[in-house]
């Protein structure tokens, strides 16, 4: 996309905000927070994963509010779909706030 001189005039600006917060709006539901893998062994000796030496894995959820770290087990593939999806759209989210906050802060610098 060229840049023309009107590209930071005060209707475009207004213009491409109303945009992002239209875009803001479509955006699905949100979860702050970061998608890790564990494995562990379970101690079971008649367990064969871990006397292989695989042990068990997932993914879960990590998510600190307020100092507290909350782990949330994604124990099926609808909730790993899920927790993928909504942290994506946070990421999203982020992203776009990020772009209307630029743009804020060139109207309030301006006359
Ligand atoms: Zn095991």
């Amino acid at each position: 996309m060229a840049k023309s001189k009107q590209g930071k005039s005060l209707p475009n600006l207004y213009r491409k905000r109303r945009e992002l917060l239209k875009k803001l709006h479509s955006i699905g539901p949100p979860v702050r927070g970061s998608i890790y893998q564990y494995s562990r062994f379970c101690g079971k000796k008649s367990c064969r994963r871990c006397q292989r030496g695989e042990g068990h894995s997932g993914l879960f959820l990590s998510v600190s509010i307020e100092r507290k770290t909350h782990m949330v087990s994604l124990s099926t593939s609808s909730k790993e779909e899920r927790a993928k999806e909504w942290s994506s759209n946070y990421k999203e989210l982020q992203k776009i706030v990020e772009k209307i906050t630029r743009i804020n802060l060139e109207l309030l610098s301006g006359k």
